[in-house]
């Protein structure tokens, strides 16, 4: 038996004696080092736990380990309304540097009174970008969304584009979309950044469109691209109470979604999509009419 095993639980026994009794351990010099351990290790562990409790009290949660958005540890921010923790560049939006004072992410904090400010690109360079895109409190509501969806557990296979040698992906899916882009869109200095809030929203339901589209239905992704698309209609709805997203209506099966999408998307005009030229057929006047489906 592995002692350090035996510290993280109970010592299974390693006989079939039956398991001795707690005074029989505190009295018997010649029991393995591991349940020794255990008994000198859990005041102290006993002790860490009112700490944390105290803490906790005061705090009203415990901070996680790992990155909400990408799992992984390293130098995290931690919220101080909420129990997640962040990489600077994994937060929605991305910060330039850590904080000094209080902070909250953007799932918690107000999106109309914000308790903090951010030190992102969009803050920085706000005096010259202010004019166009979305409004600050619309900015922050689609930030908060973005954020809620990739600290989901099951955004892990939209986060990124689906990668170029996916068979077929790229002659099935014309309009592919992902979180990578959709975050970049959030960007006051992209050339694609949203003007409105449905912009946004319905790039992320083209995003599960697509995943329903070229998924077989019973696969994992799949799955879990319904449930996201569920959770993030529920989280939609809270945050923007009575607001009808047309898109969210569309069922995302038909022919007339993508029509829709392609509509929605070309009825802006860009200024810089003309240097991507596989966008262009995308703005054809045509499609325009489309859009009073909805
Ligand atoms: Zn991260
Ligand atoms: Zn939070």
């Amino acid at each position: 038996m592995e002692s350090d095993l035996d510290l993280e639980s109970e010592p299974e026994p390693t006989t079939d004696d039956p398991q001795p009794l707690r005074s029989d351990l505190e009295e018997e010099p010649q029991m393995s080092p591991g349940p020794r351990q255990l008994l000198i290790a859990n005041p102290a562990a006993q002790r860490d736990t009112e700490d944390s409790q105290t803490e906790q009290d005061v705090d009203g949660m415990e901070s996680e380990d790992f990155c909400a958005v990408c799992l992984i540890g390293g130098e995290l921010l931690c919220c101080d309304r909420c129990p997640k923790v962040f990489h600077l560049s994994c937060h929605v939006p991305p910060l330039l540097s850590f904080p000094t004072g209080d902070w909250v992410c953007s799932i918690c904090r107000d999106v109309l009174q914000p308790e903090v400010e951010y030190d992102c690109e969009n803050e920085r360079s706000s005096g010259a970008n202010t004019a166009h895109g979305l409004s600050a409190c619309d900015q922050r509501t689609c930030e908060r969304l973005a954020l809620l969806i990739l600290s989901n557990i099951l955004s892990a296979p939209f986060q990124e584009p689906v990668s170029p040698l996916a068979r077929h992906y790229y002659q099935i899916i014309k309009r592919p979309m992902d979180m990578s882009v959709i975050r970049a869109k959030l960007s006051k200095g992209s050339p694609r950044h949203y003007s409105s809030p449905d912009q946004f929203v319905a790039d992320v339901y083209l995003m599960f469109h697509n995943c329903a589209k070229f998924n077989y239905p019973d696969s994992e992704v799949a799955q879990a691209g319904r449930s996201l698309e569920a959770f993030f209609t529920s989280k939609l709805k809270e945050v923007f109470p009575g607001r009808d997203f047309p898109m969210a209506e569309v069922d995302s099966d038909s022919d007339e979604y993508d029509e829709a999408c392609r509509a929605t998307d070309g009825s802006f005009l860009w200024p810089e999509r003309r240097e991507q030229c596989h966008r262009k057929r995308k703005r054809r006047q045509s499609l325009k009419s489309r859009r009073h489906h909805f």
